[in-house]
């Protein structure tokens, strides 16, 4: 199939942003401060564990130094909390990492607000939402900053043109519309009570997919040209895993596509480890350490 849009590399791009990260890596290494990420692992969720060996695995070949902690699904808050507190304390750990889900008898909310906010790589925190929306220095939450990452690998400049954002949800249709904001678009976000989608959609320059459902953005929504993010990670009814975006329709019309999987997915685990060896760096120079 011939594809009218240029695809949008993710894997590649993530692998230009984790070699960097190695390359800040090594000179902190160098200077006796190898950048360390703590991850928390609670319950025995088995896409979790995925997730967590991957970020591991990533680490490593990044020269990031993980601490791996696993606690049972009944470990409580308060033991949570105060194993929080001891990263937050302990100079040599640089990001603090709690994967989610999280047990239901544990807050998630007062989970991530206990992780100080020089350590809070996941960008998920009340004040690293705030640091955002004031376009203050902080940490962006790491699939929409790895999506801008891929909006701006097509070249397109951004300021004036019109971004379209398909979701609202705390870690990432609001984060990712705060950044096209500060990149000077003009931007729309969409939910589900959006009466016509595509009344949105058909004028952008830029769509963001971040629903979960799969074919959300079809070829009669898109505006010839349009660069197209797909965040979504579903499964069709083969069992195989897509996005929010019908791509072999979008890809027609589109100028600019990233594919699922292959496209954002990457960017996540590559932008936490920017995150790591920021915060690693912000402690070297507060410790009046150049590197
Ligand atoms: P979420 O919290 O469930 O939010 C989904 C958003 O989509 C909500 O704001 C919802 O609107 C909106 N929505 C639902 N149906 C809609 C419709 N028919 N039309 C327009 N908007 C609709 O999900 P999320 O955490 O943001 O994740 C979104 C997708 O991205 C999921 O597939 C997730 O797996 C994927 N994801 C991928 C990565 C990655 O690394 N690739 C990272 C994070 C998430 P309301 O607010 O009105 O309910």
């Amino acid at each position: 199939m011939t594809t009218a849009a240029r695809l949008i590399d993710g894997t590649a791009i993530a692998r230009e942003v984790r070699a960097e990260v190695g390359r800040r890596a090594a000179r902190l290494a160098a200077a006796g401060r190898v950048p360390t990420l703590a991850v928390i692992l609670v319950g025995e969720d088995p896409a979790s564990q995925v997730y967590v060996r991957n970020k591991v695995k990533a680490c490593a070949e990044a020269g990031v130094c993980s601490l791996q902690e696993r606690y049972p699904a009944d470990l409580s808050e308060a033991d949570l909390l105060a194993r929080i507190a001891a990263l937050n304390a302990d100079r040599s750990v640089h990001g603090v990492l709690v994967q989610m889900p999280l047990p239901s008898h544990i807050s998630a909310q007062r989970v991530i607000e206990a992780i100080d906010a020089s350590k809070d790589v996941d960008g998920y925190s009340v004040e690293s939402a705030g640091r955002l929306v004031a376009g203050l220095p902080g940490f962006r939450p790491c699939t929409p900053w790895g999506c801008m990452t891929l909006i701006e690998s097509t070249g397109i400049a951004l300021r004036g043109k019109h971004a379209v954002v398909i979701g609202r949800s705390n870690t990432v249709g609001k984060p990712m519309a705060l950044l096209l904001l500060q990149a000077d678009a003009t931007v729309t976000v969409c939910h589900s009570r959006t009466p016509d989608l595509g009344e949105h959609t058909r004028r952008a320059d830029v769509v963001v997919a971040a629903v979960g459902r799969a074919n959300t953005l079809t070829a009669d929504m898109v505006k010839p040209g349009a660069v197209v993010i797909d965040v979504g990670m579903n499964r069709n009814a083969a069992g195989k895993l897509c996005g929010d975006v019908d791509f072999a329709g979008v890809s027609q019309v589109a100028g600019a596509i990233t594919p699922v999987p292959g496209g954002v997915g990457p960017m996540t685990i590559a932008m936490l480890l920017s995150n790591t060896v920021d915060a690693a760096e912000r402690a070297a120079k507060a410790e009046g350490l150049a590197t």
